[in-house]
């Protein structure tokens, strides 16, 4: 196996060096041949075994919520951490390697993120809400975050929702159901693992607060207090500030001092590179999720920059140690039938639009307001729309008022349309003056959405560092895994 991969990768090498040498000899002479030398002398990192493994995965993240957030980086709203602003300033476009993965769970087609996560922490398959275990809930699967823990290698596990929820709990925690919060979150001190953060704990706080004190973690929930953390030291961090039990979303956290999910990866780093046989940590965007089910393109791309935020700490980290670092980058499945494209608009989109909504759905109040126009005058505020001194393409048409003010009227209490189906169309399980605002907005800039669940497509796999050739081609959820115990040698 490793002797195969030895041989196509030099092959590869050789291959690239010919042909990047017949065109810098066609092109332009002689300029570029200390780089086509710098090619020839580069290590052939995906020789090794990664000593540093990191996984990251974007909840609800396929490919069209990758191309959405390249496309509104186009404008410097949406990026203002990471320097350049242009299309293909994502930290994933630097990833040489690319995949595409199944989704489906045991015994559905369109998956949930528990069926999702243990194949990708497990390599098996189970079923819709199981967490880490078979299908018919008798045994225990075990997770690579585990084996690497067995290989003295140190473990962390971050998420911008609550560290009990289905991804994170996959990969310390097996469950028959993922809605057992409380006997998910008693296996963080069991799993022994040396860094848990990002969310808190649905259930039964004090008590799981107790059962990390005894086990040995110190617990913080504000920056400077994880930056106190001495090296080495087992930890459970969250923050002070919740959305539920989760991080706020990305658009409403920013400019506050609540930790973001790129400081959470980046202290992890810091905690966990501490020993001379390395780590392994995952990063979970949770929220990109809980955005698309709501159909707000804008809070799930800011969540999706967030995520690349925190990409960019471990490329950092590869760039420091390129021989020995792994980084896999994976959906678990896309959600809310997202696309980059809408009849109305057909070949037209206006991203620069999106970025006039300065707040989450979940945050927007209008609660103030004591009829339609006032509350009109609120959503203009909070969302551009009907703001043409903004953008002529902001404005409201007789169809988009007559829709907002029934949509309005229905959350003020107004009866349902006659026909439950056309209802649950227009406005899924969500606030329906709030969720009418984001389609408008969102269709607005040419983009649609068909779901107010995850739909059943591919996922892209991204890869970069040792073992990173294991990721190309088409493949299951399962062998993400596969692939990660491949390359780090897990069993
Ligand atoms: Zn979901």
């Amino acid at each position: 196996m490793k002797n195969t991969r030895k041989h196509r990768s030099a092959f590869h090498t050789i291959m690239v060096c010919l042909m990047m040498s017949m065109l810098v000899v066609s092109i332009s002479g002689c300029d570029e041949d200390d780089e086509v030398a710098d090619i020839v002398n580069a290590p052939a990192a995906t020789d090794n075994v990664p000593k540093y493994i990191f996984f990251f995965i974007g909840d609800g993240m396929a490919s069209p919520q990758v191309n959405l957030t390249q496309a509104a980086l186009d404008d410097p709203h949406f990026r203002r951490v990471n320097g350049a602003i242009t299309l293909g300033a994502l930290s994933l476009d630097q990833f040489p390697v690319a995949g595409m993965a199944t989704t489906h769970a045991e015994n559905q087609y369109i998956t949930g993120s528990a069926a999702a996560a243990t194949a990708l922490a497990c390599g098996e398959k189970t079923t819709i809400g199981t967490i880490s275990m078979n299908p018919a809930h008798t045994l225990p699967f075990k997770t690579i975050a585990e084996m690497a823990k067995e290989k003295g290698m140190k473990v962390g596990i971050v998420s911008s929702v609550s560290i009990d929820h289905a991804t994170p709990a996959c990969f310390y925690a097996h469950e028959t159901s993922r809605g057992n919060y409380y006997e998910i979150a008693s296996q963080m001190d069991d799993s022994g693992f040396d860094y848990f953060g990002g969310g808190y704990v649905k259930e039964n706080a004090a008590d799981i607060e107790n059962q990390m004190d005894a086990a040995g973690y110190t617990r913080v929930s504000t920056l400077g207090g994880l930056r106190g953390v001495p090296v080495g030291q087992k930890c459970w961090a969250t923050t002070d500030v919740y959305d539920g039990k989760a991080l706020n979303y990305e658009i409403d956290r920013i400019g506050t001092s609540e930790i973001s999910l790129a400081q959470f990866t980046q202290e992890g780093i810091r905690l966990l590179d501490n020993d001379d046989k390395g780590f392994f940590m995952m990063v979970e965007a949770g929220k990109v999720d809980w955005a698309c089910h709501a159909n707000d393109a804008v809070s799930a791309t800011h969540d999706m920059v967030a995520f690349d935020d925190a990409i960019a700490i471990a490329v950092d980290f590869y760039n420091q140690h390129p021989d020995e670092t792994l980084i896999v980058v994976t959906g678990d499945h896309e959600c809310g039938g997202l696309t980059l494209g809408f009849a109305v608009t057909g070949y037209k989109n206006t991203f620069e639009l999106l970025k006039y909504q300065k707040t989450s759905f979940k945050k927007f109040d209008y609660s103030a307001a004591a009829d339609f126009d006032q509350a009109l005058a609120i959503m203009t505020e909070k969302f551009g729309l009907g703001d043409t001194t903004l953008d002529p393409g902001l404005e409201l048409t007789a169809r988009d008022s007559i829709r907002l003010e029934d949509a309005y009227n229905r959350s003020m209490g107004g009866a349902p349309s006659p026909d439950p189906t056309d209802d649950f169309l227009k406005y899924g399980w969500y606030d329906p003056f709030t969720v009418t605002i984001t389609h408008i907005l969102n269709e607005k800039a040419g983009i649609a959405w068909t779901s107010y669940s995850h739909t059943g497509v591919p996922v892209p796999v991204y890869a970069m560092g040792a073992g990173a050739d294991l990721f190309s081609g088409s493949y299951d959820n399962t062998d993400v895994a596969k692939k990660i115990m491949t390359a780090a040698e897990l069993k």
